[in-house]
């Protein structure tokens, strides 16, 4: 039967791809007021279907606004190529078209699959960072252009999933990279990138080819980053973000907070410098021990994460750029996102990991299909327990209620992915559980609205929650007339 609303959202999109690119040069006001529609209509959905406590979904929603606030600032910057495939990769393909395909996921398992991926396609790098997280995977082991081309081809067919991070190791020394991201162009990838190998020629194509984003490592300050990633690194990464802004690429910051940078992190003496250099956004992560010779001495003490939490979401409320972080953003995505329930990590030897911080896994992409690896018995022990607690400020199976991943690796003997992995849940497990129930009691008192009322029913919903027929009428009728400017203005 022909799907009359699919249609329309295709339309709509394919006018979108030609029209935006015209709307940023010739009319801006109603690139805006377009951009205002998407957010109020994502918003107006994120309200209509939020399942936690009113602060959760305070956190959701400011989180969801400042990302459209990015959107709008910065889509006139990126190049034709890219306003064309944020329209189409990102709102249709992975918001739109993936629609069908997910449900019909969910007919099959009882829940819905991951949003997006990410692969590791070979470990390889030429830099010596302390506190790598990655160093200690095998290096000689990559990935080949065509396993993962198969990959993303059965996540496009049969979850849905266009939206793929490529990380490592160092992306760009992964000879296929460029023709993956040309071959896949229906997907949106994002890289993360130590950002030094990216010339004037890479920054053009990127911006040609308009599917791929990047997050450029920095340590804070120059002197900082030269610490870990070698003397000239920052010049030379900053010199990069240049070619990149002015080539119109999108792309931001990745920093990780260690007890090293921890005043330049959270002062965010840096963040002018980001947003002058282009960033569209900053990622904060932090240091968790693993990978290259863990060293719980450079983890972030609780007072520290706890003064993280509160710069980041003060660098998002104040200053020009979405700055998010990866662990204490967990009220603001529904807690944990790992173990295929947003997401998936894929090693250079083709393992399943539930998240690139969490080196364990029982399956293989060489043995089996990616459907099956996330339906093992591991990962949805592990997303029956989700979320992990009840207080999304600390949501992590890992750093923050460390039982969890004990508990999962044990039951089902899960296998440490590198040499030492298993020291996080064996002779590190004691330390990093004081420092958890240290975070915790830093944590304001909890006020009765923080503790969420979420299950694990409701993350079965993930990102495609249902619209009911007359909810979705009322969207569209209101969404007409401006759809018809849209359109009508190429
Ligand atoms: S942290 Fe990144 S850039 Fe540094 S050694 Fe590890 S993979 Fe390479
Ligand atoms: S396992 Fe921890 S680090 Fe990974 S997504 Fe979940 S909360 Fe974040």
């Amino acid at each position: 039967m022909f799907d009359f609303k699919k249609a329309a959202s295709f339309l709509l999109a394919k006018g979108m791809q030609a029209a935006l690119p015209f709307l940023s040069d010739h009319s801006p006001d109603t690139l805006i007021k377009f951009i205002d529609l998407l957010k109020n209509r994502g918003i107006e959905r994120m309200k209509a279907y939020h399942k936690g406590t009113p602060a959760e979904l305070a956190r959701r929603v400011e989180a969801a606004n400042a990302f459209f606030e990015m959107v709008k600032r910065n889509l006139p910057k990126y190049s034709k190529a890219t306003q064309r495939n944020i329209a189409f990769n990102f709102y249709y393909n992975a918001l739109t078209a993936g629609e069908d395909i997910r449900k019909a996921y969910f007919e099959r398992h009882g829940e819905y699959p991951p949003f997006f991926l990410a692969i590791s396609p070979s470990m390889a790098c030429n830099l010596r960072c302390f506190g790598c997280y990655a160093w200690k995977y095998p290096k000689e082991k990559s990935l080949s252009k065509e396993k993962v081309s198969q990959i993303i081809t059965e996540a496009k067919e049969k979850m849905g999933i266009y939206f793929v991070t490529i990380t490592g190791g160092e992306p760009t020394f992964w000879p296929p990279l460029e023709e993956l991201i040309r071959e896949h162009h229906d997907v949106f990838f994002h890289i993360y990138t130590h950002g030094m190998n990216i010339d004037d020629a890479t920054a053009k194509r990127w911006a040609d080819y308009g599917n791929v984003h990047a997050s450029i490592s920095i340590e804070g300050n120059r002197e900082l980053t030269d610490e870990r990633r070698g003397k000239g690194a920052y010049d030379k990464i900053t010199a990069s973000m240049r070619r990149l802004r002015d080539a119109g690429c999108m792309f931001g910051f990745s920093i990780t907070h260690t007890t090293k940078n921890h005043g330049v992190v959270c002062t965010g003496e840096y963040m002018d410098e980001m947003i002058a250099n282009g960033c569209s956004y900053g990622w904060f992560f932090q240091y968790i021990p693993i990978g290259k010779e863990p060293d719980l001495s450079l983890c972030p003490t609780p007072q520290q994460r706890l003064e993280r939490r509160d710069a980041v979401l003060k660098f998002r409320r104040e200053k020009p750029i979405l700055a998010y972080d990866f662990w204490n953003d967990g009220d603001s995505c529904e807690g944990c996102i790992a173990w295929g329930r947003k997401y998936v990590h894929i090693t250079a030897q083709g393992l399943v990991e539930p998240c690139v911080f969490v080196h364990f896994a029982t399956d293989s992409v060489h043995d089996k299909s990616l459907e099956e690896c996330l339906n093992s018995p591991a990962f949805k022990d592990a997303r029956r327990r989700q979320p992990f607690t009840t207080d999304l400020r600390t949501p992590c199976p890992q750093i923050d209620q460390c039982h969890h991943l004990k508990e999962i690796v044990e039951k089902f003997q899960m296998k440490p992915t590198h040499e030492g992995a298993e020291r996080i849940v064996t002779d590190l497990y004691d330390q990093v559980e004081k420092m958890a129930k240290d975070y915790q009691a830093a944590l304001p008192p909890d006020d009765g609205a923080i503790k969420t009322k979420m299950s694990s029913e409701d993350h079965k919903g993930g990102f495609s929650q249902e619209v009911s027929k007359e909810d979705l009428d009322k969207i569209n009728d209101a969404d007409a007339p401006l759809k018809a400017e849209i359109l009508a203005s190429k």
